[in-house]
């Protein structure tokens, strides 16, 4: 069961973001259960590289949005609460339209970066740039 769960791991690394003709991105079924009083996210860090962000701001997003703390340990993260993997994954997905996704042309290929002190998303693959909105109950940090 470990070697599986690897192996997909390692699947999941290694496959392309979005630098096929295919403009269809897709996510990970993010793996998550409930564990006591606690929510296991098992492929968390899996999830964060798939969609090239870094681990701390897709954190700091959950938990504003799930309305919990919780901490990164290892490649996991657990949470404080019960939520199940249906409402992880909605989150998930909003965090990907708002931070990771082109507007434009709805393509993953992009990376935050600061023009005039305001922090920014850039597209790689068309060079639309939009500002990223800043989320009540907390700023914007990379
Ligand atoms: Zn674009």
């Amino acid at each position: 069961m470990e070697e599986y769960v690897d192996l997909l791991d390692r699947a999941l690394r290694q496959l392309p973001r979005g630098k096929t003709n295919d403009s269809r991105f897709i996510i990970p079924t993010p793996k998550v259960f409930m564990e006591g009083k606690t929510t296991i996210f098992d492929n968390f860090d899996a999830m964060c590289n798939y969609i090239n962000r870094e681990r701390e701001h897709v954190m700091k997003f959950l938990l504003n949005e799930l309305g919990t703390a919780g901490k990164i340990a290892g490649d996991r993260v657990i949470l404080q609460g019960r939520f199940s993997s249906d409402e992880v994954e909605h989150q998930i997905q909003r965090y990907i339209d708002e931070y990771v996704l082109c507007w434009e042309c709805k393509k993953p290929d992009t990376h935050f970066t600061k023009m005039d002190r305001v922090w920014v998303l850039k597209c790689d693959a068309c060079g639309a740039i939009r500002p990223i909105i800043k989320r009540k109950g907390g700023t914007v940090k990379k």
